[in-house]
């Protein structure tokens, strides 16, 4: 006899837990299954961007990851040398994490918490709702769609055993080489080879004794042949990542290389232990579809981006949430026949946006090979000051594009969805280094605070919410009958507060349950029978979509 379970998610990295996190919270039974024992050997990630973040407060875990054990005085700084006992060229500084202020466009900053500090919070979160299953050992080997579901055969990696688990829909959430998308015959498009890089996870008791520069986050370290060495603080203490950056031309590098590069960058020896050695390859890729009718893949599994500007796992979390709330709504039975299909409409183009971008920074660390550091950069002596002066302002300039991203994380919008309703105005830019918040339908709805200390945000998460602004905002009492009679979760919330009416600019706004505004206008819908139908994924309406007009002028 086979296992049944609504959903079954293949591959509890930190895309697939936030995913079983995100259907818990919504009450919907699921299965995470992963083959590893979920150890991490090697932490990637380590920067919880602050849309992550505010998705981790609708979860009522933020202050978890807040107190993650990532120092909180260790200094953010992106720092630019020759070698730590030669030359800095740059410095960008950013204080360590609990003095980093939250930005006004958000309740929540960002958070420097490391994977193996991260994925156990986001476990600690799945394991919180009896209905959420959590399989370690567990691998996925293969699967047959049906019109009803899917079959998958699991394999217990401990014992060999296989065993058939049924499921209402499989999500594939296993990563980069995911089996779930390739036996879906998904292909991917872009370039599978930016760079040969490996990754050295070393232990070293004191490394700021070391040198004079300081703690820091981030070295990036620039040769006569440009950037070629990048070394990173992995938990604020002992532990630190040097990635030998490498080209699109195939390497392995050596033991005897990795240890020749810690020698190079730090200027000597010193006592260090490896602990970890991980030979990748940095790829730029997106997959060409997100799925069939009965199949999903998220996170790297549907996109591959190098990790210049933190956006691999962000975007992969911002998926799950896409991906969450349709489940539900499709298992819950309010759901219209194409609001899954969305799913790929709203969150493939982003994936393109922030590959691209992560390719664009990894160009911009590399432009020192191009723009080849003057020899004089490396003396002692007036000529070299000025040298390294003029190259380390051009080089701090060029990577401020990395480190200033608020519009990647907080900005990409739904504007072509099919179960969004525009409002006739124009768009805006996609927003990159800066963000300016907008209710247009599509955007994420924007953050205030209200007069009792919650954020507008902390107002949405479990099913619609129709905002009814300003004290002669109309009573939406079409709108929520409208949703009454198809079944969806609708609240309507009245706020007479001058910074959100501001922001959100039309009387009534319909806010879904990700967070992303569906509609806005002054006055309730003709037919709000048609809104109700579009915006759950059923009934296109064409007379609504013309008709509907949003912010005020
Ligand atoms: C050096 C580096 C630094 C990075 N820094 C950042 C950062 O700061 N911020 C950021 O957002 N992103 C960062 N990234 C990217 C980020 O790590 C990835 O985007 C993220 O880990 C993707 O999560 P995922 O859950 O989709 O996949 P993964 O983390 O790859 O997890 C997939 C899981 O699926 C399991 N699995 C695979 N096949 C099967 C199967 N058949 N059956 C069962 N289980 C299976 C695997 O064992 C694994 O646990 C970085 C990446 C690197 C390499």
């Amino acid at each position: 006899m086979s296992d049944h379970t609504p959903v079954l998610i293949v591959g509890a990295g930190p895309v697939g837990l936030a995913l079983a996190g995100d259907l818990g919270w919504r009450d919907i039974s699921c299965t995470l299954i992963e083959k590893t024992d979920g150890s991490i050997e090697q932490p990637k990630m380590d920067i919880v961007g602050p849309r992550t973040m505010e998705f981790c407060r609708r979860w009522g875990i933020a202050d978890w990851v807040r107190d993650a054990p990532y120092p909180g005085d260790y200094p953010q700084d992106c720092v630019y040398v020759t070698s730590l006992d030669g030359y800095e060229l740059g410095r960008e500084r950013f204080p360590g994490r609990a003095q980093e202020k939250c930005p006004p466009q958000s309740p929540q900053k960002r958070e420097r918490v490391p994977q193996d500090m991260f994925d156990p919070i986001l476990q600690r979160f799945v394991a919180g709702f009896p209905h959420v299953r959590l399989a370690y050992r567990t691998e996925l080997v293969g699967f047959v769609e049906t019109a009803n579901g899917v079959t998958a055969l699991v394999l217990d990696t401990a014992t060999g055993a296989t065993r058939e688990i049924t499921a209402d829909y499989l999500v594939g959430t296993d990563g980069g080489a995911s089996v779930a998308r390739e036996r879906a015959g998904i292909t991917m498009s872009g370039n599978p080879a930016l760079t040969y890089t490996t990754n050295v996870l070393f232990r070293c008791a004191d490394f700021p004794a070391l040198h004079d520069k300081g703690k820091a986050y981030r070295f990036i370290f620039i040769g006569p042949e440009g950037t070629w060495l990048t070394i990173v603080a992995i938990n604020g203490g002992d532990r630190f990542r040097m990635s030998i950056v490498g080209s699109a031309d195939k390497v392995t590098h050596s033991e005897a290389d990795i240890r020749a590069a810690l020698r190079r960058a730090v200027g000597r020896d010193f006592d260090y232990e490896i602990l970890s050695v991980m030979r990748w390859v940095r790829r730029e890729l997106v997959a060409d579809s997100y799925g069939t009718e009965r199949l999903f893949i998220a996170g790297d599994a549907a996109h591959l981006m190098s990790p210049t500007g933190g956006f691999g796992m962000n975007t992969g979390i911002q998926d799950a949430v896409d991906l969450g709330w349709k489940l539900a709504a499709t298992i819950q039975g309010w759901a219209g026949s194409s609001l899954l299909r969305s799913y790929e409409t709203e969150r493939r183009p982003v994936a393109v946006r922030n590959v691209t971008e992560a390719s664009s920074n990894l160009g911009r660390m590399l432009s020192t090979r191009q723009r080849l550091p003057p020899p004089e950069i490396f003396q002692t002596s007036a000529a070299g000051d000025a040298a390294r002066a003029d190259y380390g302002r051009w080089f701090s300039e060029t990577m401020r594009h990395e480190w200033f991203t608020l519009g990647f994380h907080l900005g990409y919008r739904y504007d072509g969805s099919p179960t969004i309703v525009p409002d006739g105005t124009p768009a805006p830019p996609l927003p990159t280094s800066s963000y300016v918040q907008t209710a247009r339908p599509g955007a994420r709805a924007p953050h205030a605070w209200l007069p009792d200390g919650r954020s507008t945000l902390d107002l949405y998460g479990r099913g619609f919410v129709l905002l009814r602004l300003g004290r002669d905002a109309p009573g939406g009492e079409r709108i929520t009958g409208a949703a009454a009679e198809a079944g969806v979760p609708l609240e309507v919330i009245a706020l007479d507060v001058a910074q959100v009416s501001e922001l959100y600019q039309c009387r009534l706004v319909l806010v879904r349950p990700d967070g992303h505004v569906a509609w806005r206008a002054d006055a309730e819908p003709a037919d709000a029978r048609a809104l109700i139908e579009l915006v759950r994924g059923a009934r296109y309406c064409g007379s609504l979509r013309q008709s509907q007009r949003g912010g005020r002028p």
